[in-house]
């Protein structure tokens, strides 16, 4: 994985996604110093069941926000787009490239973009826009004049995004060491606490646990046999 880098910006669509993702990784990243921050599409508001739309979107965010903070990241932004029927478009690709030139990053991370999470899982088309979204807008804030009217708001063009780095996807090309973050990431998806009490039965913590060791000892083999947090990498 690159590592000669500074700031890294996360966009992905709902609370959580980076918590089942990557979390180990941001965790290595931040005690490395580096500068991580979140960035989500949507509140998550749709996301249970037994819980309205009204009341889920606050608490959802106040979840995000304790569980980014478990791995170091203090700057948490929701750009308000309805969870669940995210479009991908020129409205999506502009607050993405606004929060890229807004945060300045060399390192964009994103969450799979792709149909399916390989063979016939199929994805969810939140993920989707705004993965593929993501991916564009990399390229969207170093042009001054796809979207003029940033330039207009203060927000100069950031050429300077020179990865961008996909968690869950099937064709995983670079690792981060899963293992020194690993506890941490366990914590901070169990902040989601509201989200898995209704998804399981099973002990909050034994059910974060198991499912994150799980992925990473997944991804060993591909990578020197170590757990790992795997990542698709498009260089720019
Ligand atoms: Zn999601």
């Amino acid at each position: 994985m690159p590592d000669d880098w500074r700031r890294a910006l996360a966009v992905v669509a709902h609370p959580d996604d980076l918590e089942y993702g990557c979390s180990a990784a941001v965790a290595a990243w931040t005690d490395g110093g580096r500068e991580v921050v979140y960035v989500l599409a949507t509140r998550g508001e749709a996301g249970i069941d037994t819980i309205d739309p009204a009341t889920c979107g606050p608490l959802r965010e106040r979840e995000q926000r304790a569980s980014a903070a478990v791995v170091g990241v203090s700057e948490v932004e929701f750009l308000d787009h309805r969870d669940g029927v995210v479009e991908y478009g020129p409205a999506l690709r502009r607050d993405i490239a606004a929060a890229i030139r807004r945060h300045r990053p060399e390192l964009v991370i994103t969450l799979n973009h792709r149909d399916t999470w390989g063979g016939v899982a199929w994805n969810t088309p939140d993920h989707v826009a705004v993965g593929r979204a993501t991916l564009d807008a990399a390229g969207d804030a170093g042009n001054r004049w796809i979207f003029p009217e940033l330039a207009e708001q203060g927000l100069e063009p950031w050429d300077g995004v020179r990865w961008v780095a996909v968690a869950g996807s099937s064709s995983p090309t670079h690792a981060v060491d899963a293992t020194p973050g690993m506890e941490r990431a366990v914590r901070s998806l169990l902040e989601h606490r509201a989200y898995i009490e209704v998804l399981t039965d099973q002990d909050p913590e034994e059910y974060c646990r198991t499912f994150l060791t799980a992925n990473a000892q997944a991804a060993a083999p591909r990578f020197g046999g170590r757990p790992a947090v795997a990542f698709e990498v498009f260089s720019r």
